[in-house]
């Protein structure tokens, strides 16, 4: 890819931000007084405590609290908005867990329960193998899959698709598999890592607090094992993205703690490179006490991230998930990477999700230049980055109105 390049860990974002950020914040004067203090932190480069994300989630103007955090986006990346041409392939909805927010899984007896072997999952990528350069794998527990079937899954794409980087596995699966394989996390990771495995997207970490782990995931892999898992693989040099499930049963202070919690591992380990925070979607699940997070909410709780998240680069604004709408006006609420090119997807869409599949690098340039941002192509693990710049669209009959 020609363009620009990065170290794995700056992954792309102005290594002086911190220095810099004040200016784009400007005068004290211009914001309320209540925020005051907390933007005097964030203009000089403190971290936020647990008490200033209570205040920025109970602030009641919405609208500053994502225009702080889209200074301290700007200060990192400008008016940069990354995205990369993936798919999705999701290569068993067989699981031996039953996580109550899940409408993907299936036990094997179902009649819609699928296993794609080895070669299926080759078939599968081979349709979308011309446009992406990411495969972006998680599926369910399967009962008789140990660490060899990935290292064969993996050692095969990488032979039939040098060009494709494999992004694949969470947490709890890569913990299912050093258990179905009895060797340790770090020996799971470490043999999948030389089969091909060149990244971790980070799922599964719902809510780091094991008591709501309890109530919406019981039996899937504790709180400080998720850290564990992450903190291994940058160990031994796998960069991963982590989630943030928000709108089940958690309170603000447990979406803080969870945020705090990954903040610590990265000054630790600087190997994540992006997090991902979704709301829970309702439809066809199993959680009839979620609160259900409001699109205000949502973006709310974008901009809490980038601002809490001061060691974790990239905030996604999960597309799949939250609709192109919302993930358009993500990216003025902090965000600064949207969800690839992803020509297919079942997890998200059997939860509920409307989002179209069929976006190519085209539209997802629109959305992101509709939102007043500069789309940049980036590989998998944000170290090459290239100007993305679509063709001319066919003249649209548009309104007149402001440009952003
Ligand atoms: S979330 Fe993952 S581990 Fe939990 S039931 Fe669904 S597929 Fe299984």
């Amino acid at each position: 890819m020609a363009g620009w390049t990065s170290s794995i860990n700056d992954a792309g974002s102005n290594p002086m931000w911190k220095s810099e950020v004040a200016s784009f914040i400007g005068p004290l004067s211009s914001w309320s007084e209540r925020l005051r203090p907390i933007v005097e932190k964030v203009s000089t480069g403190q971290r936020l405590s647990m008490s200033d994300g209570m205040m920025l989630y109970t602030h009641p103007n919405l609208n500053e609290v994502g225009r702080l955090s889209h200074c301290v986006r700007q200060s990192r990346f400008g008016n940069h908005a990354f995205f990369n041409s993936n798919v999705h392939v999701n290569q068993t909805n067989i699981c031996v867990l039953a996580c109550k927010f899940c409408a993907f899984r299936r036990s094997k007896r179902q009649d819609d329960a699928y296993a794609l072997g080895v070669e299926e999952y080759l078939e599968d990528l081979a349709q979308y193998a011309d446009v992406v350069d990411e495969v972006h794998s998680v599926g369910g527990l399967h009962p008789d899959w140990g660490v060899e079937h990935y290292e064969e899954l993996f050692i095969q794409s990488r032979k039939r698709f040098p060009h494709i980087a494999i992004k694949a596995l969470t947490a709890v699966e890569v913990k299912h598999l050093s258990h179905k394989s009895d060797i340790s996390f770090h020996e799971t990771l470490t043999r999948l890592k030389a089969a091909g495995l060149g990244s971790l997207p980070g799922g599964g970490a719902e809510i780091l607090d094991d008591d709501v782990r309890k109530i919406i995931c019981n039996g899937k892999e504790s709180s400080q094992e998720y850290l564990d898992i992450h903190r291994t693989a940058h160990l031994i040099g796998l960069p991963t993205n982590c989630t943030m499930l928000f709108g089940t049963v958690e309170t603000l202070e447990q979406r803080l703690n969870h945020m705090i919690r990954l903040r610590e591992l990265n000054d630790e380990t600087n190997g994540f490179q992006c997090f991902v925070p979704y709301p829970y979607l309702p439809d066809a699940s199993r959680l009839p006490e979620a609160q259900l997070a409001t699109g205000s909410e949502i973006l709310r709780t974008i901009a809490i991230s980038r601002l809490m998240l001061d060691s974790i680069p990239h905030i996604k604004a999960y597309r799949m998930n939250i609709g192109d709408e919302l993930a358009e006006l993500a990216l003025q609420f902090g965000a600064d990477d949207i969800d690839g090119t992803v020509q297919k997807e079942s997890i998200m869409h059997l939860a509920g999700s409307t989002t179209p599949l069929d976006h190519d690098r085209i539209q997802l340039a629109r959305l992101i230049k509709d939102a007043g941002c500069i789309p940049i192509q980036r590989n998998t693990t944000y170290q090459e980055f290239e100007l993305f710049t679509p063709p001319v669209p066919k003249p649209r009959r548009r309104l007149k109105m402001a440009e952003m």
